[in-house]
């Protein structure tokens, strides 16, 4: 599936401007989407799945404009939205099963098994009679994406779905999520948390500030920070001295003083060392180096 954002602009009544001017291009696989709060991320993904009209710009799927095709779009599309609630009474395989009927899935014995079988993927199905509102965080998450499988979609639109767990439970989300993107389907997943883009992503983009500052491929990401990452050992008073001057990484202390890492345009003064980059300091790079492009500007 192919999904094509042209020119996309949003503007909030009361005149916020959510997003400026989005292009971008993705097909199946899975799609990072990064940026700090406030980036425009909710804001695009309501659109995609036309929870909410842009102000101006188009989104083609398969070259088909989707709010010409919004009925069609919903049947093949699962979302995960960033505050999703659970209704409060329901046990976990009701509540699965009710979004399985809102899916269209008519045929009850077909439901209930894709039912068991979406809850044993997630790693729920001891907890299938437990009531849905008092699992733990994590478990909500995941039975929030099996809600968003259920129907077979083609388009999973997922928005900060690790936000507020642990690193066991992030972990075991981006398994659930890496593991669907080896099926055809495109998934889309919205996160401000670097360490949620993996190689598992085969495309990615940047937003900051409702701008796109970046798409292509992780590696691409951090291959702009190439060169521009440094580790430095310092005294304290060295430390002193340069702690305003560059962006720091990491600190570690060490014997006399701080090994620390960060990131430059220039060679940092002192004794550096290049090393190289992940991809937190390439997103730590490209959002200065954008930040110092806007200066100049
Ligand atoms: P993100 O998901 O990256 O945190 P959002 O899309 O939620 O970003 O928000 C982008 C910008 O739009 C922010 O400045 C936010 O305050 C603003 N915004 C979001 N929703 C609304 C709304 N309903 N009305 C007005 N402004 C909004």
């Amino acid at each position: 599936m192919k999904i094509e954002i042209q020119g996309l602009n949003k503007i909030y009544p009361n005149g916020n401007q959510a997003l400026k001017d989005i292009n971008l291009e993705f097909g199946t696989g899975m799609f990072g989407l990064l940026g700090p709060n406030g980036a425009g991320k909710s804001s695009l993904m309501r659109i995609i799945v036309t929870l909410m009209k842009p102000t101006s710009g188009v989104v083609l799927v398969d070259g088909k404009d989707i709010q010409k095709m919004r009925k069609k779009l919903r049947s093949m599309l699962g979302y995960l939205p960033q505050d999703f609630r659970f209704f409060t009474s329901l046990k976990t395989w009701e509540f699965l099963d009710y979004s399985g009927s809102l899916a269209g899935m008519k045929n009850r014995k077909e439901r209930l098994a894709e039912v068991d079988r979406l809850l044993d993927q997630v790693g729920l199905l001891e907890a299938r009679d437990r009531q849905a509102n008092k699992l733990s965080g994590g478990m909500k998450r995941r039975l929030g994406i099996a809600q968003a499988l259920i129907g077979n979609p083609r388009i999973i639109v997922v928005d900060e779905p690790t936000t507020g767990l642990d690193p066991d439970e992030r972990i075991r989300f981006r398994n659930i999520l890496s593991q669907l993107s080896q099926h055809d389907v495109t998934i889309i997943l919205s996160t401000h948390i670097v360490g949620d883009i993996s190689s598992t992503c085969q495309g990615m983009a940047l937003l900051n500030k409702g701008e796109l500052v970046f798409s292509g491929s992780p590696e691409n990401l951090v291959k702009h920070a190439e060169g521009h990452v440094f580790k430095l050992n310092l005294t304290p008073y060295e430390y002193e001295m340069i702690k305003e001057k560059y962006n720091i990484i990491s600190t570690i202390p060490v014997d006399n003083g701080w090994e620390v890492q960060v990131v430059s345009d220039d060679i940092p003064e002192f004794n550096s060392t290049p090393i190289s980059p992940n991809i937190e300091h390439a997103y730590v790079y490209y959002m200065e180096q954008k930040m110092h492009a806007d200066i100049i500007e």
